[in-house]
């Protein structure tokens, strides 16, 4: 995906003219097969309208999205639906993707219809086997999605997305409804359901915790830019943007003090009036001069590791124009 570029167009209000928003603006990143790209940052930081666009579900304004080097044809053509197989969105609400009318046999084969995948008479026994592979028994196959737990159902939505063997999984929040007992469970299913079939994963949190535990790579989004981008162990360890270092350290860890902790202040800006200069820097307590004027741009900070910071050092180069 090359500078992606979302805006939305601003609401109505009783008096003047709305601004669009920009939902994400100028996003470049990939994902290989066989890793996750965990995307993290607050509530309204594009996250999810990034995911979105990722699966051309949300149309980009500007730049471009690349499947398999291709570039990804229009949200609704035959071959948008045909890539889609290999594709797949899981978001935070499994009730909601899920009819309450059909059992969750039927729910899990359906894909297998109607992208054709195993001839008809091989149908029940991939069906049980993507049961099995997300931990759901045989018998549970008849029951209807009311008759489960919320965590059994995000399974049942995760056994019908590898229904179609997808190259590409979007999770949006795939826990962050569930019992934090069982959050753990499940994203370790998706971790090694991955790792098995080779899956690109984007895994969008705002639980650095959980990202944290599933992540080889972490980009962390604010404001609809992504202002850090390194593998995780290196952006938890040592983060180099002021807001990832404040994220990261708001994450409790066992055995450590409050001292020397950064807390984050305020909320995020609106993103239909972007502050000027770097959209951090009504909250950044490192900001001078320069910040309020001008946009630091993503440059390379390190080898394999990104930030837009004008503190720290790096490439000549912006990664993407
Ligand atoms: Fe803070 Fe300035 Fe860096 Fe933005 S560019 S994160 S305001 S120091
Ligand atoms: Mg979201």
């Amino acid at each position: 995906a090359t500078n992606l570029v979302r805006v939305y167009p601003g609401r109505r209000r009783l008096i003047g003219k709305a601004a669009p928003v920009r939902a994400v603006a100028g996003v470049t990143l990939r994902v290989m097969p066989g890793e996750v790209l965990g995307i993290v940052g607050e509530s309204g930081s594009g996250k999810s309208t990034l995911g979105r666009m990722l699966l051309g579900i949300d149309p980009a304004d500007g730049g471009e999205v690349r499947f398999d080097g291709n570039p990804m044809p229009r949200l609704g053509t035959s071959e948008w639906r045909a890539l889609r197989a290999r594709m797949q969105l899981v978001y935070q609400d499994p009730l909601a993707a899920l009819d309450r009318r059909l059992t969750i046999a039927r729910q899990i084969g359906e894909p297998l219809e109607i992208h054709n995948i195993v001839p008809r008479e091989h149908q029940q026994a991939r069906i049980d086997e993507l049961m099995d592979a997300v931990g759901l028994r045989k018998d549970q196959g008849d029951r209807y999605p009311h008759e489960l737990s919320g965590g059994q159902r995000q399974r049942v939505v995760i056994a019908r997305a590898l229904a179609s063997r997808p190259k590409l999984l979007v999770c949006d929040e795939p826990v962050s409804a569930l019992d934090v007992s069982i959050q753990a469970q499940v994203v370790n299913m998706l971790r090694d359901l991955q790792e098995r079939n080779r899956i690109a994963m984007v895994f969008i949190s705002h639980d650095l915790k959980v990202v944290r535990n599933i992540a080889d790579r972490v980009a962390v989004m604010y404001l609809g830019r992504i202002v850090e981008e390194a593998s995780s162990d290196v952006v938890f360890k040592a983060p180099q943007h002021p807001y990832t270092k404040a994220l990261v350290s708001s994450v409790p860890v066992p055995g450590k003090t409050l001292e020397g902790r950064m807390i984050l202040q305020g909320e995020p800006p609106n993103p239909a009036n972007p502050p000027s200069g770097c959209v951090f820097h009504p909250r950044c307590p490192f900001a001078f001069d320069l910040c309020r004027t001008t946009v630091p741009t993503l440059r390379h900070t390190g080898p394999d590791r990104t930030a837009a910071c004008h503190l720290v050092p790096g490439d000549a180069e912006p990664v993407a124009a």
